[in-house]
C-alpha cells in the first residue's frame, strides 16, 4: 500500500479533485454552449455527445468546420471517459455496501451479547433521526417564508420553465403515484425480508440490517463453542471488507473529479439564473443545518469539537456531494465514523446503514423550501396548519426516499399534494435539481454522522482523539494514511 502513500490528507485530496473537476466541467460546459455547436449544426449537445450516430451526422449545413468538429469530439470523449471512471467507482462502492452491513452487524451484535443494549441503541437512533428531520424541515420552512424565493420568479419565466420540463415532471408524478400506491402497512412489511438472499442481491439495506441483526442475535443464543468460530469469521470478513473500502478510498479524489466533471458538463446553467434565490434559500438552509445545528449538537452532547468532527467526516461529505447518493456513500461514511471519528463498530454498523436509508434531513429541508417556493409562485398563501402538514408529510416522505440521486423530488410530489399545491410546479425546479440533490445528500450524510456520534458517546462507545490517532498509527493495521 506504501506506493499510494501521500503526505496530503485524504479530505484535501478529495477537495482538490472536486475543485479541479468543477473547472474542467465548466470548460466542457462552455464548449457545449459555445458557437462550436452552432457551427456543427447541433442544437442539443447532450444528445450529440451521447450518440455516436448522431455525432457522425451532425455537420453544419455549410460543411464541417474541422476545428470545431475536433473540439466537440474531444469534449465528448473527455465527458464520457469521466462518466466511465465515476460509474466504475460507484460500482465499487455498491459492491461493498451489502457485505459491510451484513458482516459488521452480525459480528457486532454477536460480540455485544446484550439485547437490551441493542434495543436502547435502536430507540435512541430512531428518535434522534425523527427529531433532526423535523428540525430540518422547520428550518427550510422558516427560510422560505422569510426569503420568499417564489416572488422572484416572473410569471413568464415560470410558464417557460414549466413548458420546457413538462415531460420529465410528468415522469416524476408517475413515480410518486407508484410510491403512494403502497400502503403504510406494505412499507412496514417491506422492512422484513422473506428471502435473505434476495434482499442481499437487490441491495435492500433495511432488510439486510434485519438479516444482520437476526444472525447476530442467533449467534448469541448458541453455545460459545459453536458460535465463536462463526463470530470470528464474521469479524474477519468485516476486516476484509474494510480493507477493500480503504483501497477504494485511495481512488476517491480521482473519482470525485470524474463525477463532478460529468455533472458540471451536463448542467444547464441558463436555468440557474432565474432560480438563483430559490437555490440560495435551499443551500443557505442546508448550510445552517450542516455547519451550525449539527456541530452544535455534537459539541453539546459529545466531547467532539467542530474541527475534529468535520476533519473526520469530510471525505464522506465530499463524496456524497459528488455522487448525490447517500446509499453509495454509506461504506465510506461507516469508515469515516468508525476509523476517523472513533465511534465503536457496534454503534456504527447499526446507526449508519439505518440512517442512510431513513434519515434524510437535507431532503426534508429541501422539500420544505420547494413546497413553499412553488406555493408562492402560484400565489398561494399557506396557513400554519398547512405548514404543519408539510412538516409531517415531509418527515414521512424523507423516510421513504431511496438513498439514490433524484428521488427527493419524486417524494416532493406527495408533499405538494398533501396541501394541494399544484404539482406542475415541479417542472420549474427540475432544471436545478441535480445541483440541489448534491447539496442535500451531503447534509443527509452529515446528519447520519452526527447521530452516530451522539449515540456512540451516550453509550460510552466513542474513542478520544488521541485514541483514534493511536489506533490509526498501529503497524498491525497498516492503514493507508486516509
Ligand atoms: N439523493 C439523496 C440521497 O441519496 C436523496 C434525494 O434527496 O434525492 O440522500
Amino acid at each position: 500500500m506504501s506506493m499510494f502513500k501521500s503526505r496530503v490528507a485524504l479530505h484535501w485530496r478529495i477537495l482538490a479533485g472536486l475543485v479541479l473537476g468543477v473547472v474542467a466541467g465548466l470548460l466542457i460546459n462552455t464548449l457545449w454552449t459555445s458557437t462550436t455547436w452552432d457551427t456543427l449544426g447541433v442544437h442539443d449537445p447532450k444528445v450529440f455527445l451521447g450518440g455516436g450516430v448522431a455525432a457522425e451526422q451532425s455537420t453544419s449545413p455549410g460543411g464541417t468546420n474541422e476545428y470545431a468538429d475536433f473540439t466537440a469530439r474531444s469534449a465528448r470523449f473527455v465527458r464520457n471517459a469521466n462518466e466511465f471512471v465515476g460509474d466504475l467507482f460507484m460500482q465499487g462502492l455498491k459492491f461493498i455496501a451489502v457485505p459491510i452491513v451484513l458482516f459488521s452487524l452480525a459480528a457486532g451484535v454477536a460480540s455485544l451479547n446484550d439485547t437490551a443494549k441493542l434495543g436502547r441503541i435502536g430507540g435512541k437512533t430512531i428518535v434522534t433521526y425523527l427529531i433532526t428531520t423535523a428540525v430540518a424541515i422547520s428550518i427550510g420552512l422558516l427560510a422560505a417564508n422569510v426569503v420568499k424565493p417564489g416572488k422572484y420568479v416572473p410569471v413568464e419565466t415560470r410558464d417557460a420553465l414549466e413548458a420546457q420540463y413538462e415531460a420529465s415532471a410528468t415522469e416524476k408524478v408517475t413515480g410518486a403515484n407508484e410510491q403512494r400506491a403502497r400502503s403504510t402497512w406494505d412499507i412496514a412489511l417491506d422492512i422484513f425480508p422473506s428471502n435473505p438472499f434476495k434482499s442481499m442481491s437487490e441491495g435492500k439495506t433495511l432488510q439486510v440490517v434485519v438479516v444482520g441483526l437476526l444472525v447476530g442475535m442467533a449467534l448469541t443464543l448458541m453455545p460459545t463453542k459453536e458460535s465463536d468460530p462463526l463470530v470470528q469469521w464474521f469479524q474477519g470478513m468485516t476486516n476484509v471488507v474494510i480493507k477493500i473500502v480503504e483501497v477504494i478510498l485511495i481512488f476517491a479524489p480521482i473519482a470525485v473529479f470524474a463525477l463532478i466533471v460529468k455533472v458540471v458538463a451536463d448542467l444547464g446553467l441558463e436555468v440557474l439564473g432565474s432560480l438563483v434565490v430559490y437555490c440560495l434559500t435551499v443551500v443557505g438552509g442546508l448550510a445552517v443545518m450542516m455547519f451550525l445545528v449539527y456541530p452544535m449538537v455534537v459539541r453539546v452532547m459529545t466531547p467532539i469539537g467542530y474541527r475534529r468532527f468535520f476533519k473526520a467526516i469530510s471525505p464522506a461529505q465530499l463524496l456524497a456531494f459528488s455522487s448525490a447518493s447517500s446509499g453509495a456513500t454509506m461504506p465510506v461514511t461507516m469508515e469515516c465514523v468508525e476509523k476517523r471519528l472513533g465511534v465503536s463498530e457496534d454503534v456504527t454498523s447499526f446507526v449508519i446503514p439505518v440512517g442512510a436509508t431513513i434519515n434524510m434531513d437535507g431532503t426534508a429541508l429541501y422539500q420544505g423550501v420547494a413546497a413553499v417556493f412553488i406555493a408562492q409562485m402560484f400565489n398561494m398563501d399557506l396557513t400554519l396548519a398547512q405548514q404543519l402538514t408539510i412538516v409531517l408529510t415531509a418527515t414521512l416522505a424523507s423516510i421513504g426516499t431511496a438513498a439514490v440521486p433524484g428521488v427527493g423530488i419524486v417524494m416532493l410530489v406527495i408533499v405538494l399534494e398533501s396541501v394541494k399545491i399544484p404539482v406542475e410546479g415541479i417542472a420549474v425546479i427540475l432544471g436545478v435539481d441535480r445541483l440541489l440533490d448534491m447539496c442535500r445528500t451531503s447534509c443527509n450524510v452529515t446528519g447520519d454522522c452526527m447521530v452516530a456520534s451522539i449515540v456512540g458517546s451516550s453509550e460510552n462507545e466513542l474513542m478520544s482523539e488521541a485514541e483514534v490517532a493511536a489506533a490509526r498509527a498501529k503497524p498491525l493495521d497498516e492503514h493507508p494514511p486516509l
